[in-house]
């Protein structure tokens, strides 16, 4: 007998492969650098609110996320109908690929970039086409507008990049922009937006405010540390984000992480003191790595990029060593987070050691 078959797409989905936890070893603290985490508990606010919402899970969360709408929109300055919630903004991405795709249809994103782009495009039995980043850690934006053809629905610029590290600049992304067809949506994959120190950084909401193709999504898991609730959000034209909303699950925002993401807004001063203080630490770490002789891409998110080749799992395994868990990517490089102090000197001293 036959067992049921899923769409042939799915057996082309490639494996998500998560950031590994720490190997415990006796009298070592090991450090998780593995998954561009917040290194940061969340602020005891934000314990209390969510603790609060425990005590009422026996209901459902509030469908229309009300509270967390109006908050947003408040904070953001745009009309809540330009706003979708969802399960983290990975899930943005699965929702824009599923409601503008049709099976075949192009998805043009940078590579290396973030892991989940070609499963989500796999999932919707569409196509992804892949344009390398240059050897800076760029995208190379004149290749991926070269690389629009009619069948392309959707672009994913991902700024900072996962897992190279630099970001586009607002002159870039304009005029890539201006290449691009009105009909094909360009998704500005903001997820790490508030570490972003550079000159003419993207301001996402004047991109939104101003074309109409283009769609913002961010996330609370990064600056806001608050990655197990699973919360992300998008901005984008009405008719954007009323298709988000339509395809999105019904009640998956939990009561829990709307509570959480509100009080987090509410309390983003402190939250954004520790984003700064995260990229204090990026630039110690840029010039330990930069005097240890291992320079990395600029980063702009909260972790560096480690070009290496065939010699990537040898450097994971070395800094399993001393303590720390990073992002191996076989045969290209790894991604280390910026973390605890404690946790980034081992880095610039795994650095200076390595040759
Ligand atoms: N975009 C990028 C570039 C990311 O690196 C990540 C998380 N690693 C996400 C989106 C998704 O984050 P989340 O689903 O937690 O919001």
């Amino acid at each position: 007998m036959t067992a049921p078959q899923p769409r042939p797409n799915v057996a082309e989905i490639p494996p998500y492969v998560a950031g590994k936890p720490p190997v415990p070893r006796p009298g070592l603290t090991s450090y998780k650098l593995s998954s561009n985490e917040n290194p940061y508990p969340p602020l005891p606010g934000v314990v209390e609110a969510a603790m609060t919402a425990v005590e009422r899970v026996n209901r459902y969360p509030d469908m229309g996320n009300t509270e967390l709408y109006d908050a947003l929109a408040a904070r953001l300055r745009v009309p809540t109908d330009h706003l979708a919630l969802a399960t983290g903004s990975v899930a943005l991405i699965y929702q824009l690929v599923q409601a503008f795709c049709d099976p075949g249809d192009e998805v043009v994103f940078a590579w290396r970039s973030f892991e989940a782009y070609p499963i989500a495009v796999a999932a919707a039995a569409a196509t992804a086409v892949k344009v390398p980043v240059l050897a800076d850690g760029r995208h190379d934006l004149d290749a991926m507008a070269d690389a629009v053809t009619e069948r392309t629905r959707v672009v994913l610029v991902c700024t900072p990049n996962n897992p190279t590290g630099p970001a586009v600049t607002q002159a870039e992304l304009d005029a890539f922009l201006a290449r691009i067809p009105p009909q094909v949506l360009v998704v500005v994959d903001e997820a790490y937006v508030e570490f972003v120190r550079m000159d003419d950084p993207v301001d996402g909401l004047v991109t939104h405010a101003r074309h109409e193709n283009a769609v913002l999504t961010r996330t609370f898991s990064k600056a806001y540390g608050l990655a197990g609730l699973r919360v992300g959000y998008a901005v984008a034209p009405p008719s954007v984000a009323g298709a988000l909303r339509a395809v999105s699950l019904p009640f998956g925002v939990s009561s829990v992480a709307q509570a959480a993401a509100v009080a987090s807004l509410e309390r983003e001063p402190a939250l954004l003191e520790r984003v700064a203080a995260l990229v204090a630490e990026r630039d110690r770490v840029v010039a330990g790595l930069a005097d240890a002789g291992c320079p990395v891409p600029e980063p702009q998110g909260n972790f560096v990029w480690f070009e290496l080749g065939e010699r990537t799992l040898e450097f994971a395994a070395a800094a399993d060593e001393v303590g720390i868990v990073v992002r191996p990517f076989a045969g290209e490089g790894a991604r280390v987070s910026i973390g605890e102090t404690e946790a980034n000197d081992r880095l610039i001293e795994l650095a200076r050691r390595w040759r």
